[in-house]
């Protein structure tokens, strides 16, 4: 079984974590959307409407679950049987910052990271980006489903 973990915190969902993932469905038998839950860090959106957006964007992908955990990303991979863990790249600071990581983590448990280059028309999407715009009263409908924009 070709299991990968897709990990972030999906503060909120945007079209470009979209991308990846249907991009990603190919690849893999199943795609577990792993929300990292981290009791220092303050979210706009609580947890609940995380999951919610993940969940009505996606509804009807029979490969994929929406999963929180907390603590490592490598042992969740380990305790949920993903030999593979997904991420993005929009740039060299993406990369620069995604390799310390992936090395560790194939070195703790032998978990394979797998990286999708981003759609070059969706490199500009961050959820920080769209938190800003959000917090600043602006339109967020371009850069996020439209289970986060209603
Ligand atoms: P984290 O807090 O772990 O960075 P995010 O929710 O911000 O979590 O991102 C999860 C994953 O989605 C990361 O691999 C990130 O690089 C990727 N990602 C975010 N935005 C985009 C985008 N616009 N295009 C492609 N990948 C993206």
């Amino acid at each position: 079984m070709r299991r990968a973990v897709f990990p972030g915190s999906f503060d909120p969902i945007t079209l470009g974590h979209i991308n990846i993932i249907k991009r990603a469905l190919p690849l893999f038998d199943e795609i577990i959307i792993a929300i990292g839950v981290n009791t220092e860090k303050k979210y706009m959106y609580s947890l609940e409407d995380r999951e919610r957006f993940i969940e009505e964007s996606l509804a009807g992908e029979s490969k994929i679950e929406v999963k929180t955990y907390q603590g490592l990303t490598a042992n969740f991979c380990k305790a949920e049987n993903a030999p593979f863990l997904l991420r993005g790249l929009r740039n060299t600071g993406d990369f620069t910052y995604e390799q310390s990581i992936a090395q560790t983590n194939n070195a703790m448990t032998g978990v394979e990271s797998v990286f999708l280059i981003c759609d070059p028309s969706l490199s500009h999407i961050s959820s920080s980006i769209v938190r800003d715009v959000k917090r600043n009263g602006g339109d967020i409908s371009g850069l996020v489903p439209e289970a986060v924009g209603k």
